[in-house]
């Protein structure tokens, strides 16, 4: 059979695109051909600062040497292992160097290939767990509105962006959701964690109750929502959270696919928050955004599960051909490398005054309605349109990139920054700077 014809260059019919919408992007393409440190580089040769970290992964920014060259030699080492029954040193250097970064009692990590992933593995780790403690009738898991835990159907289930939920139908059943914690009313301008709001923790007391304490499986939350354009915890409701996970035996579990590997300026949100969940979801900046990969950790209490439970239950039944894959688990190594070299764990802490202080001096510009920061993430709300949500914000982001070479992301009418943390305070002014000009020539 003879071969089609290739379509033409950056023929849209050929690439279908994820989340986007490719008739828009038709008529402002935005091509990315090459990265180094803080910037990409564009098809007409331009240098756009990156404002986001590319998708919030590339902590240590771009085409870093350490990482390339970990990735390189694995590749020309050994390019494939399986996982299941068989292994390959580096997955256990890797399990080792990541238990000594988690917190304090999560001490044993679970490979995947992206945060979707690392949150189905944990949403399954948690309804086993209790039928490995002979505990299966708790079979219900909590979500939160706005949360955001990847696309696939446990995570847009437990997920609460209507968007991502009202294509698709039937989603699991016996899922339930608390408020999220986004109020300007009472929040608005807030500098770091938003003063009131703690009561909203309180939602899921009131569903457990609802349905029986004794059917809830475990409650998933980001400790910083990211996606849904950065909506904070309000101050001892991570802590609430975990009283009433604990009073009633609860698996909390926190995605921490954004606020994992110093993106608050500590480790994980876990440790900025001094709250210890039961399984943490992680992503993104585990390899610099470089190779796919995920890690989830359990606690020993959920691992000791399948190590002493029933005979029926000593295997966890769940897997990718492609977890802990030879190549993603050098690039990880890479990166904890670089993060270590320079400091970059706790840069955001370093850097977190200068930062805040530069988010909200973008707070009087027209139709800013909110400024908010936490560590190195920081986000600018506008007022939307009437009747044309989002029209906003998106002008802002192609105005940002195609005017003024700063790229940045939105969410509805929400603009969020969160930089590669070796980001310098010239850079920051520099996004102030251009952004000061995209916010005021906005309609
Ligand atoms: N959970 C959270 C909190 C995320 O922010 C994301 C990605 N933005 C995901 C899960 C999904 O990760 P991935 O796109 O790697 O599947």
């Amino acid at each position: 059979m003879l071969d089609k014809p290739v379509s033409r260059p950056n023929d849209l019919s050929a690439y279908w695109m994820p989340f986007t919408a490719n008739r828009q992007f038709k008529r402002a393409p935005r091509m990315i051909t090459g990265a180094d440190g803080m910037h990409y580089v564009t098809d007409d040769g331009r240098k756009v600062l990156d404002g986001i970290a590319g998708l919030w992964c590339v902590n240590a920014g771009h085409n870093r040497p350490r990482i390339v060259e970990a990735i390189q030699t694995q590749a020309a080492t050994l390019d494939y292992a399986p996982a299941f029954q068989m292994a390959h040193p580096k997955a256990f250097e890797l399990a080792s160097r990541l238990t000594a970064l988690s917190p304090e009692g999560l001490d044993h990590v679970f490979f995947t290939n992206s945060g979707s992933e690392s949150v189905e593995t944990a949403l399954k780790m948690a309804l086993a767990y209790h039928r490995a403690k002979g505990d299966g009738g708790r079979f219900r898991l909590i979500g939160r509105e706005r949360g955001y835990h990847g696309v696939n159907f446990g995570g847009i289930s437990v997920g609460g962006i209507v968007a991502n939920r009202k294509m698709f139908g039937t989603l699991l059943t016996g899922v339930d959701h608390m408020r999220h914690t986004h109020d300007l009313s009472r929040n608005a301008f807030t500098r770091g964690e938003p003063e009131h709001g703690i009561e909203l923790a309180d939602d899921l007391l009131r569903i457990a109750q609802l349905h029986d304490p004794s059917t809830i499986a475990a409650v998933i939350v980001e400790p910083v929502a990211g996606s849904a354009g950065v909506l904070l915890p309000p101050k001892g409701y991570l802590k609430r959270l975990r009283e009433i996970c604990d009073e009633h035996g609860i698996l909390l579990i926190f995605d921490e696919v954004i606020t994992g590997y110093g993106r608050l300026g500590t480790n994980f949100g876990a440790d900025y928050f001094g709250v210890t969940p039961d399984l943490m979801t992680t992503a993104k900046g585990l390899t610099n955004g470089t190779v796919p990969m995920g890690a989830v950790f359990a606690s020993d209490k959920i691992h000791d599960a399948f190590m002493t439970g029933p005979d029926h239950m000593i295997e966890f039944f769940h897997g990718y051909t492609y977890s802990a894959h030879p190549l993603a688990c050098a690039a990880a190594l890479g990166t904890l490398d670089t993060y270590a070299d320079e400091g970059l764990l706790t840069r955001g802490a370093e850097l977190a005054d200068y930062w805040a202080d530069a988010i909200h001096s973008l707070r009087d510009l027209p139709h800013v309605i909110d400024t908010r920061n936490l560590g190195l993430i920081g986000a600018v709300e506008l007022e939307p349109i009437a009747g044309q949500p989002t029209k906003r914000a998106f002008s802002a982001f192609l105005s940002a990139y195609h005017d003024h070479d700063l790229l940045i992301r939105t969410t509805g009418d929400i603009i969020a920054f969160s930089p590669p943390l070796i980001i310098g305070k010239e850079h920051i002014d520099q996004i102030v700077d251009r952004m000061t000009k995209v916010l005021t020539a906005l309609d």
